[in-house]
């Protein structure tokens, strides 16, 4: 705003003074305006921060320069009369080409960076410097162009201002176009002077009288107004500094190069005109001068071309460099796949010459890449010019084995430098082949290679779906092993893992090509059976059996021959199944096979999904029993049939569930074992019935009294057992002998080898080991010579065949024969009926338990049984 109105009245009073000078307010109008200039000027450059100014304000010290010189001059014209020829004032104006010259060479107006940026302007300056000196020269010795009699320091004077225009000129003539843009303050500041110029010659050729209009003073105006407005210009920015070698050499700089050489022609012909005898030698000299400067500027540009060429070679030579020395092969190839050139990467990639004129898809059939995967890869690049294909080509000999080749596809047929489709490939075999490897490892089971469960349940997922389109039911059988636990923990892991890896093969050995095999973890394994109709009718438990029976063999593991069975789950997929719910299901029925006795299959029904909630139920509430103090032991009397004295006790725990109420241990047992929680459990057993029988035989120290505790497969093979066994004696004082261990037939099965060894170490420590439920497991005679056994416990179901007459009394009689021919004590249990207890009597098997002589008794209960008179066992009948 202040800038425009500043421009407007500067316009006024420049007209004012245009029309009107030589009078007194019009030269106070032109000091104004040449005042008001620089006042501006100054004002415009401090209104740009910093960094947007000129490095130095030269156009304002120039206007103040110039400004200074008018005023001296003005005010010796009024105070005087009339002037002198040479004054301050001219040091002054000539002060203000210096400035000028600093705005040429530093100014504003960008380029600075720009190739030959100080040389140029330097040449440009010396050649506008001599055809001024030419001019000038040739005026000063016209005598019609110059007043005579003026002192030579007054010619000097007044000849050097038309001069420095011209070098004026020069210096700033080649930064009006840079980079094919006009800078608007470069071309402001060569109009200005070209105004100052014409001023300048006005003044030295004219008289005053011919110059009514004061047309001089018109030029030095106009140029100082166009000088005052660059200032409220911004700052022009050089966008590209490093420019290229070769630039800023366009038609412009070229006129600009020859235009210096009409100055002397002009000298000419203007002499010749006016018929004056001109001085050939200045001409010459300038000529010279010019043809100087044209040499140095020609071998400037030649210069430029052979760095421009250089770096358009060097940056050929890079790229073949950068080609050749890259681990891509690179082929440029046209639409129909023929190389356009030879291509040596090629060939050093497969191996054979890959001259111009094969083709590709050929070339790469040699390693075994199929060509129509190649044809196909073309077709895309050349469906979207411009654009990168990525390519991925699969290939490879039985003989060498796979390959895989990556890369991209560019068609650049459009570019006049390629014109052709530029295929660059590598080879990226070793990367495929690890994520092929890192897959199989994501989907497969590290120790035995076999499917893991990710993989399984994509299967099964895989397999339903199938199913639902073919009508088919796949099947899943859960296999887990029983006693892989006692293997690991007593031969150790590693054999443990080779004793899985045998199993793994078995197993994949037994089933059909389209099924799969996995280990889901531990010792559990399953398969997937997609088409069970394929196995024939009932062929799933024929499967199973399979699995079954090849497991039978024993393994030999670093010596030791280990015998292994497995417990298996069977379940067929409803429409509802998933993947997890198969497993679910079918882990479900494997556990009911365990729970049978094991080495068997079951098929898993819908009603053992309600059973296995509810053990698991089970098993979260059981897990804070012992802490909420929730179990507690009875205890049942073992009587002399003899004497119908109580000889002892055994100890069986109870579980009083605060919600669930009464649970009995044929509940809550098994769970606890699967569970791992019957190790614990059993260690408070043992410590609380050993401390009831130390306070029991310190209350009645006549009565001998033995305490039987129930000891589960499970805890007998823990590390921790004899430990606790040892404790439990130590902690309550009594004798070992008055300790029982019962232990079920089936504990000795699993694998008697290390049950009977464990024994004997119980046996060491002093106390007796009975086999509980004695008849209902397979042990054979030979069995009972292996083990340290003093108890026999017949079971309640041989007892009940009491009850009847002849034949089934037998087998009573021969195990309470057995017993004595090992000379073992037996003991006799359920015993419910009068003529139970007679028939035993009568078999001589002198130890007894049951609900006709007590039910299991809380140990108050118990108690008064012992202080009742002569400890005989209730109700005898
Ligand atoms: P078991 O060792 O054979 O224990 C005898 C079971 O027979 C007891 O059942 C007992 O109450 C019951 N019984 C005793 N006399 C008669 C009778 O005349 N007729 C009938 N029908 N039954 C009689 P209980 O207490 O329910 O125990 C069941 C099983 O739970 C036990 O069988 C034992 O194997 C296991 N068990 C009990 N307590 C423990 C324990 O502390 N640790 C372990 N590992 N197992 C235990
Ligand atoms: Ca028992
Ligand atoms: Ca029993």
């Amino acid at each position: 705003m202040c800038g425009a109105l500043g421009g407007l009245v500067l316009a006024a009073l420049t007209w004012t003074v245009l029309t009107r000078t030589g009078e007194p307010p019009v030269d106070a109008a032109y000091l104004a305006v040449s005042t008001g200039a620089a006042a501006a000027a100054w004002w415009a450059d401090r209104r740009w921060p910093q960094n947007r100014r000129g490095r130095h304000p030269w156009v304002p010290i120039a206007l103040t320069c110039t400004a200074t010189g008018d005023l001296v001059w003005q005010l010796t014209a009024w105070t005087t009369g009339s002037p002198p020829d040479v004054s301050v004032a001219d040091v002054s104006w000539l002060a203000s080409y210096i400035a000028l010259s600093g705005v040429a060479l530093t100014g504003r107006f960008g380029g600075r960076q720009v190739r030959g940026a100080r040389l140029f302007p330097v040449l440009d300056g010396l050649a506008a410097l001599s055809v001024a000196l030419l001019l000038c020269w040739h005026s000063s010795i016209d005598s019609s162009l110059l007043e005579q009699g003026k002192s030579t320091l007054t010619r000097l004077t007044w000849n050097s201002l038309p001069v420095l225009d011209a070098l004026m000129i020069g210096l700033l003539a080649w930064r009006v176009v840079l980079h094919g843009r006009v800078r608007p303050a470069a071309a402001l500041m060569l109009a200005g002077v070209v105004c100052w110029l014409l001023g300048d010659l006005g003044w030295l050729l004219t008289t005053p009288a011919a110059d009514g209009l004061g047309l001089r003073h018109a030029g030095w105006l106009v140029g100082i107004t166009l000088f005052a407005v660059v200032p409220f210009l911004p700052q022009s920015r050089v966008r590209n500094p490093g420019a290229l070698p070769g630039s800023g050499h366009g038609p412009w700089r070229i006129a600009l190069n020859v235009a210096p050489f009409i100055g002397p022609v002009l000298a000419e012909v203007i002499g010749w005109a006016r018929d004056i005898d001109v001085n050939p030698f200045p001409g010459v000299v300038v000529w010279t001068v010019l043809l100087a400067i044209a040499t140095v500027r020609t071998r400037a540009l030649a210069l430029d071309g052979e760095r421009a060429w250089a770096a358009v070679r060097s940056q050929a030579r890079r790229s073949d460099a950068l080609a050749a020395h890259s681990s891509d092969a690179v082929a440029v190839v046209d639409a129909a796949g023929l190389l356009t050139q030879d291509s040596r990467t090629m060939s050093d990639l497969l191996g054979r010459p890959a001259p111009r004129g094969t083709s590709l898809p050929d070339l790469l059939a040699a390693i075994g890449v199929d060509p129509a995967d190649v044809a196909a890869a073309l077709t895309r690049a050349r469906r979207d010019p411009g654009a990168p294909v990525e390519l991925e080509l699969p290939g490879g000999h039985a003989a060498t084995g796979p390959v895989w080749l990556g890369g991209r596809a560019v068609d650049l047929r459009q570019d006049p430098d390629v014109g052709g489709i530029v295929v660059s490939v590598y080879d990226i075999t070793a990367r495929k082949l690890a994520e092929t490897e890192l897959a199989h490892q994501a989907f497969h089971d590290g120790l035995t290679g076999l499917a893991n469960r990710s993989l399984f349940l994509d299967r099964a997922e895989q397999a339903l779906r199938r199913a639902g389109r073919a009508g088919t039911a796949p099947v899943v059988l859960v296999l887990d092993l029983d006693g892989f636990k006692d293997v690991n923990d007593s031969l150790g892991h590693l054999v443990g893992d080779e004793l899985l890896k045998v199993v793994a093969t078995r197993l994949a050995g037994v089933v059909r090509a389209g099924d799969t095999v996995a280990r889901l973890g531990g010792d559990e394994f399953a398969v997937l059976v997609e088409d069970p109709a394929g196995e024939g009718p009932a062929g799933v438990h024929d499967l199973a059996d399979r699995l079954l029976a090849v497991l039978v063999t024993p393994v030999d593991l670093q010596g030791h021959s280990v015998s292994i069975a497995a417990s298996i789950g069977i379940v067929t997929a409803e429409p509802q199944s998933t993947p997890l719910s198969l497993l679910q299901d079918a882990d479900i029925a494997m556990y009911r096979a365990k729970a049978a006795g094991r080495a068997q299959w079951v098929l898993f029904e819908p009603a053992m999904r309600a059973e296995a909630l509810h053990r698991i139920e089970l098993e979260r509430e059981l897990a804070g029993a012992l802490e909420g103090c929730q179990l507690r032991l009875v205890y049942q009397p073992v009587v002399d049939l003899r004497t119908e004295h109580v000889v002892g006790f055994e100890a069986l725990v109870r579980w009083q569930h605060p919600t669930l109420g009464a649970v009995g241990p044929d509940r809550f047992v098994p769970v606890a074992e699967a569970a791992g929680l019957i190790v614990p459990i059993g260690r408070w057993v043992l410590a609380e019935a050993c401390a009831t029988a130390a306070r029991w035989q310190r209350a009645h120290p006549g009565t001998p009294l033995s305490m039987a505790v129930n000891v589960s497969a499970r805890q007998l093979a823990g590390t921790s057992f004899l430990a606790d066994v040892a404790q439990a004696l130590a902690t309550s004082g009594i004798q070992p002998r008055s300790l029982t261990l019962e232990i079920t037939e089936t504990a000795l099965v699993a694998d008697p080898t290390a049950v009977a060894q464990r024994l004997a170490e119980l046996h060491t420590l002093g106390v007796r080991i009975a086999l509980d439920d004695f008849g209902t497991g397979y042990s054979s005679l030979s069995y009972l010579r292996q083990f340290p056994v003093d108890v026999l416990k017949i079971d309640r179901s041989f007892v009940e065949l009491l009850s009847g007459g002849g034949e089934d009394a037998a087998i009573v009689h021969g195990l309470v024969q057995l017993g004595r021919t090992l000379q073992l004590e037996v003991v006799a249990e359920g015993v419910e009926l009068p003529v139970q207890r007679d028939r035993l009597r009568s078999e001589r098997c002198h130890l007894a338990q049951g609900y006709l002589f007590s039910p299991p008794l809380e140990a108050a209960d118990a108690e008064l049984l012992l202080l009742a008179a002569g400890s005989r066992a209730v109700a005898p009948r």
